[in-house]
């Protein structure tokens, strides 16, 4: 392709919703046989409710000193700081209850585990089954049998923790985007492969990939923001080209090693400065005029 089909073609970009960052990606794009989708404000909307708040039962109702706040209550005080969605969406449903947030100090996020702040003296977690056995908290199995009856719903789980007490979970439900069907079925009539790489649980991505017709066997979960990374080196490893899609920090790493790095407009910072495309209208299935733009700038027939 000329210098100036390469110009028209991002600027055709431009007018489609699709931030291009040079015309080297555009032809990128070209190449591409894999896509990689994150789940959570990615292939969802990214605006989950809260849906459940069950305290643990092994915890007796007199655990001194946070006693007198309600899960909601310290797990909204505990993401006050927090843009992760799942952090807007505990701050949204205490507020719509009218509850009042204590006041916490140390805020620190692990992306794609979850965030910590000392309340009253106590350090609360709210997070990833796994990073609170990181922090010694023991998951009684009362309350992940709950869970589990929860993720077969599709439900995402985060749990709640002070001092060495697993307080109890909160579940929320996130809706699958409206283009991200035709989005997915468009990918693989172009002949691409399309997975999932989660960090939430099998389960909550098994029903999103169900809804989407993504085959069980392309969903890898629990992943860490530097497994995302690798997994996407992994496949490149086997001779694929890959385009990675998300929003979140804990995407960041992936966005930059994929061949092409897209993130949605919506999308936190990190992932937008990694990324090589931004999807400005959040829009999945503009990802497939990516493609056809690409392969019709540089005249690719596959
Ligand atoms: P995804 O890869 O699907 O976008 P993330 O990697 O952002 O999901 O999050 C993975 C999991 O980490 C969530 O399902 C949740 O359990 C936990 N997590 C991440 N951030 C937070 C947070 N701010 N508060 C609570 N839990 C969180
Ligand atoms: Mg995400």
């Amino acid at each position: 392709a000329t210098p100036t089909a390469i110009l028209v073609g991002t600027g055709i970009g431009a007018e489609m919703g699709l931030l291009i960052k040079g015309g080297d990606v555009l032809e990128r794009v070209s190449t591409i046989d894999t896509v990689v989708f994150d789940k959570t404000g990615t292939l969802t909307s990214g605006y989950p409710t809260v849906t459940d708040c069950i305290p643990n039962p092994d915890v007796t109702a007199n655990y001194s000193p946070l006693a007198n706040f309600s899960l909601l209550q310290l797990a909204a005080a505990a993401e006050s700081g927090s843009r992760h969605p799942l952090g807007s969406a505990i701050n949204q449903a205490a507020t719509q209850a009218g509850l009042l947030i204590p006041a916490g100090q140390e805020f620190y996020t692990e992306p794609g585990q979850g965030v910590s702040a000392i309340i009253e003296q106590q350090l609360v977690l709210v997070g990833t089954e796994t990073w609170l056995k990181q922090h010694g908290i023991e998951i009684e199995p009362n309350l992940s049998q709950k869970a589990n009856r929860l993720a077969d719903a599709g439900k995402t789980i985060v749990y709640l923790a002070a001092g060495n007490s697993l307080l109890g979970l909160i579940a929320f439900t996130d809706s699958v985007r409206p283009d991200a069907a035709t989005a997915v079925t468009a990918l693989k009539r172009l002949g691409l492969r399309v997975m999932i790489l989660t960090g939430d649980r099998q389960k909550a991505a098994v029903v999103v990939a169900e809804k989407l017709g993504i085959d069980a066997a392309d969903i890898l979960a629990q992943v860490q923001p530097d497994g995302k990374a690798q997994t996407v080196a992994n496949l490149q490893s086997q001779g694929h080209r890959v385009a990675m899609i998300g929003d979140g920090i804990n995407d960041a790493p992936a966005l930059a090693q994929a061949d092409v790095g897209i993130a949605m407009h919506a999308g936190t910072d990190v992932a937008i400065e990694s990324a090589q495309i931004i999807l400005m209208r959040d829009a999945v299935m503009d990802i497939v005029a990516s493609i056809k733009l690409s392969r019709a700038t540089f005249n690719k027939i596959r």
